[in-house]
């Protein structure tokens, strides 16, 4: 009997578990399929750049089964109701599927399967999305890990060697479906979802996600990464983040590249050493501390599911976000999400965003801390305007990036910790190569005034192209003062 397996956030066929496992209990007979779900894509945060991506991975994907004898159905609907009208149809024993961890996510997955279960088909899911799931992690006592340095101890002192399941089987073909399975006779485009026909994205697809790993490993990115990494004006990163998001590449198959690097066993030499600086270790050590970090917001928002709409610390939740004028917060955060706020570290950084639905880790970072401690706006503000831009659009990874910045997250920066843009500009993007590859407007602008243009005499402005005022902003907001308010908002929680 045929084993249906339901692709999620596993858009691909090498190491795929729960796939791997229905080809061999079915002897290769799998009917693969994809449900595009009206409830995620007509939700509030949903970005056209995240739907072209997983049409684009889709696309591919349905290649990928073709190679292999069978080929993609693409069904659009709830999915308790699909999946038990296809399995009913096809006389399906089964249904798998790689488990997902966000509250929304394990609602739905909880519904379907009872559905299932309840019309006589068996349902199993699979460890897959990440190394260590659930319980797994836990701390001495049996309590979920709120901090980063001792979980990625645990992580580290229970990892063994992984070797990435290859995906070379055939599948048998397709059953001839009844009329009743309403499969989509071609994949749509984004626009055909009713989306922006967006350009400029990172391209989707397994083929592509294998590449970018491969080029990260052999052009020396990944062993340069600790030393690289905070660079936005070079690419000293993977471009991985919507692949790993969308499962066009596991992390099993990341993290054996990225030992396969090591000039020291790993993890049974590593001496671990959160002090130890990032220009010590080996670029793919570090490498694999953000895969963790990944794995650690996964695992938090599992265990603390109120943090996906709430403070994750509720003692922050008495601070006040806001100048107290909505019309003044309005323009503040129009010019946030805009790029105009006069600071061009932040500027730059929110048209690389609007324009690839992709930001640098150091200027999310950036301009999570501005939106938060300058402009004193609310983090979820930000959060879903994240989500509603980046093709890699995380609920556990955008969440705990957010609260993070905003100090109300767990491990998160202390609230008297506030980036300085001016500071984190000159540090990261010394050149202004960032800078000026997003704001063509500051071109022209001299090195010693790219960081701050208002600075700029008067003639240098007229010499630069550049008009404070006419053709880039003046700062919307003095960072010294706003720090001395934020700090007195959130001392004043910590004092009662
Ligand atoms: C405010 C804020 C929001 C963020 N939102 C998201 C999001 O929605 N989706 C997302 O994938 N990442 C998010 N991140 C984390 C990080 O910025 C991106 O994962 C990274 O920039 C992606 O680029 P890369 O693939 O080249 O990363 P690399 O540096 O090559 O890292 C490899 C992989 O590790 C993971 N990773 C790296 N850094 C982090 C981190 N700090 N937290 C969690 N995972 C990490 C990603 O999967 C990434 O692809 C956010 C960070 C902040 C500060």
């Amino acid at each position: 009997m045929p084993i249906i397996h339901w692709f999620r956030r596993d858009l691909r066929l090498a190491d795929n578990t729960a796939l791997n496992a229905a080809v061999r209990d079915s002897g290769g007979a799998v009917i693969p399929v994809f449900i595009l779900d009206d409830k995620l894509l007509k939700g509030r945060d949903v970005a056209p750049m995240r739907v072209r991506f997983m049409l684009e991975s889709l696309r591919a994907l349905d290649d990928g089964l073709r190679r292999r004898g069978s080929q993609l159905l693409v069904l659009r609907g709830d999915p308790a109701t699909e999946l038990a009208r296809l399995a009913q149809a096809t006389g399906a024993s089964a249904v798998y599927f790689n488990r997902d961890y966000t509250p929304a996510a394990r609602r739905r997955d909880r519904r379907v399967a009872a559905t299932l279960r309840s019309a006589g088909v068996r349902v199993e899911s699979f460890k897959d999305l990440v190394i260590f799931e659930e319980d797994e992690l836990l701390t001495a006592s049996g309590q979920p890990y709120t901090v980063f340095t001792p979980y990625k101890k645990a992580w580290l002192s229970r990892i063994t060697p992984i070797r990435p399941q290859a995906g070379d089987w055939q599948l048998s073909p397709l059953p001839t479906l009844p009329s009743s399975i309403a499969v989509m006779s071609h994949l749509p485009s984004a626009a055909e979802l009713g989306f922006a026909d967006v350009q400029g994205g990172p391209k989707g697809g397994e083929p592509e996600a294998m590449r970018l790993l491969m080029q990260f490993k052999d052009s020396g990115a990944l062993q340069a990464y600790s030393t690289r990494r905070d660079f936005p004006g070079i690419e000293g990163t993977s471009r991985l983040s919507p692949h790993l998001r969308f499962g066009t590449i596991s992390p099993r198959q990341c993290y054996a590249v990225a030992v396969s690097t090591l000039s020291y066993a790993f993890p049974a030499k590593h001496s671990f050493s959160p002090a130890a600086s990032d220009a010590k270790k080996e670029g793919a050590d570090a490498w694999i501390s953000e895969l963790i970090w990944r794995e650690f917001y996964i695992q938090i928002l599992y265990h603390f599911p109120h943090a996906d709409h709430a403070n994750f610390n509720r003692a922050y939740d008495v601070v006040r976000w806001g100048s107290g004028d909505a019309a003044l917060d309005e323009a503040r955060f129009a010019a946030w999400c805009e790029g105009r706020t006069g600071y061009p570290i932040v500027d730059a950084a929110m048209r690389q965003l609007n324009q690839t639905g992709w930001m640098h880790n150091r200027t999310r970072m950036i301009v999570a801390s501005f939106l938060t401690k300058d402009l004193l706006l609310d983090w979820r503000l930000g959060e879903s305007y994240f989500m509603r831009k980046l093709a890699d659009g995380d609920p556990a990874s955008n969440n705990g990036g957010w609260q993070w910045a905003a100090s109300t997250g767990t491990d998160a920066q202390p609230y008297f910790r506030i980036f300085n843009p001016k500071l984190q500009s000159e540090r990261f993007d010394p050149d202004g190569t960032y800078i000026k590859r997003w704001l063509p407007e500051l071109a022209r602008v001299p090195v010693e005034y790219i960081h701050e243009p208002a600075s700029m005499p008067p003639a240098v402005q007229a010499q630069a192209g550049c008009i404070i005022g006419r053709d880039y902003p003046a700062p919307i907001v003095d960072h010294a003062e706003q720090k001395e308010e934020i700090l007195r908002r959130f001392k004043a929680v910590k004092t009662g």
